[in-house]
C-alpha cells in the first residue's frame, strides 16, 4: 500500500473561526489565515449552530446550566440567554442542521471553538479559566458521531497544526483501507508504528503487543479483531503529541534518515537546544520536503498529502 492519499480532506470548522463575524457581539476572526498555503490544502464548511437556531447576530450571550451539552440532550440541562429567556428548542434546531450540513458535506475533521456553550468540547466558558460544563450542546452532538476533533487555537501554533494534519491524514489514510487480512494490518502497522510511539508509548506498545499476536497466529483473524485493532489505532492518531516528544522524535527520525538516505536540512536541532515553535516546524517541514522529494519515508509524519486540485 502507498503511503500516499491523494484526495483532497473536507473540515467542518466553527464559522466564527473562518472569519465570519457571527459571534453573539458580532465578532469573528479567521484563524485559517495562520496556516499560509495549507488553507488551500482543504475543503471547508465553517458552520454556527447559534446563527442556525435563529437567534441572530448580535444576540444576547447564552449559557448551559444543569448539566453538560449531553445532559441537555437528555433533557436535564438548559439553554438560556442572558435575559433568562429558553432557547433550548431554537439551539437543538440549530445543532442539528448544523451536523446535518456536516454529515451531506462528509467532513474528514472538525475545528470548534473552544469555550462556548454551544461548541465547546473540553470548556464551554472563556472566564476566568473556568471549565464551565463541557462539552456545549454542538461539541456533545460531535463527540457522539466520533468526529475527529481539533480545537481551533491549535491553528496558530505552526508545530500544533502540523501535529494535527500529520496525524489526521494517518487518520483518514487508515480509515479508507480494509483491514481484513495480516498483511494489511502489518503493512499499516509498519507505516505509523512510530507514530503511536511518540503519542503515548505505553498505548502504542500495548496496541504494538495485539498487533504482535494477531501477526504470530497461523490463521487469520476475525473481522471484529481487525474492527478492534484498527479501532484502536485510529483513537490513538486523535490524541495530541506532547511538543518534548516532537522535537526527541524528530532529533532521532532526522539522524535516521540522514544515516540511511543521505538526506540533509540545514538547522536541525537536538531536543535539548532550545527554539521557538515556528523554528521546530520549520525543521519538521524542511525534513518532510527532503523526503518526499525522494519518495523516502518520514516516521514522524508516515503519510505522503498530496491533495489533487
Ligand atoms: S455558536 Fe459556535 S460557531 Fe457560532 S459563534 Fe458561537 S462558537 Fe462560533
Amino acid at each position: 500500500m502507498e503511503n500516499l492519499l491523494k484526495r483532497k480532506l473536507k473540515l467542518g470548522i466553527a464559522a466564527c473561526q473562518f472569519g465570519s463575524k457571527v459571534r453573539y457581539n458580532g465578532k469573528g476572526i479567521d484563524l485559517t489565515q495562520y496556516l499560509g498555503r495549507d488553507r488551500g490544502q482543504f475543503i471547508w464548511t465553517p458552520v454556527c449552530p447559534e446563527v442556525m437556531s435563529g437567534m441572530g447576530v448580535p444576540r444576547p450571550s447564552i449559557k448551559l446550566s444543569g448539566g453538560n451539552g449531553f445532559d441537555f440532550w437528555e433533557g436535564r440541562a438548559n439553554i438560556k440567554n442572558k435575559e433568562g429567556q429558553n432557547r433550548n428548542e431554537m439551539i437543538k434546531k440549530g445543532a442539528l442542521a448544523c451536523l446535518e450540513t456536516l454529515e451531506r458535506a462528509e467532513i474528514d475533521a472538525y475545528i470548534f471553538m473552544e469555550g462556548s456553550p454551544s461548541c465547546g468540547v473540553y470548556r464551554t466558558s472563556l472566564k476566568n479559566q473556568r471549565l464551565g460544563n463541557p462539552p456545549g450542546v454542538f461539541g456533545a452532538l460531535l463527540l457522539q458521531k466520533n468526529v475527529f476533533l481539533i480545537s481551533s487555537i491549535d491553528l496558530q501554533s505552526p508545530v500544533r497544526w502540523w501535529d494535527w494534519k500529520r496525524r489526521l491524514v494517518a487518520f483518514v489514510w487508515i480509515k479508507e483501507q480494509t483491514v481484513n487480512s495480516k498483511e494489511i494490518l502489518k503493512d499499516i502497522w509498519d507505516k505509523v508504528k512510530y507514530v503511536l510511539y511518540e503519542l503515548h508509548e505505553e498505548e502504542g506498545t500495548h496496541i504494538r503487543d495485539e498487533v504482535r499476536e494477531i501477526l504470530k497466529s497461523e490463521e487469520e483473524a476475525s473481522p471484529e479483531t481487525y474492527e478492534k485493532i484498527t479501532l484502536e489505532i485510529l483513537n490513538l492518531l486523535r490524541k495530541p503529541a506532547e511538543l518534548e516528544n516532537i522535537k526527541k522524535h524528530l532529533w532521532e527520525n532526522y539522524v535516521d534518515l540522514k544515516k540511511k538516505n543521505g538526506i540533509e536540512v540545514s538547522e536541525i536541532y537536538e531536543p535539548n537546544i532550545l527554539r521557538n515553535m515556528t523554528h521546530i516546524a520549520q525543521e519538521l517541514l524542511g525534513i518532510e520536503i527532503e523526503v518526499r522529494k525522494i519518495n523516502g519515508f518520514f516516521r514522524s509524519s508516515p503519510i505522503n498529502y498530496k491533495p489533487e486540485r
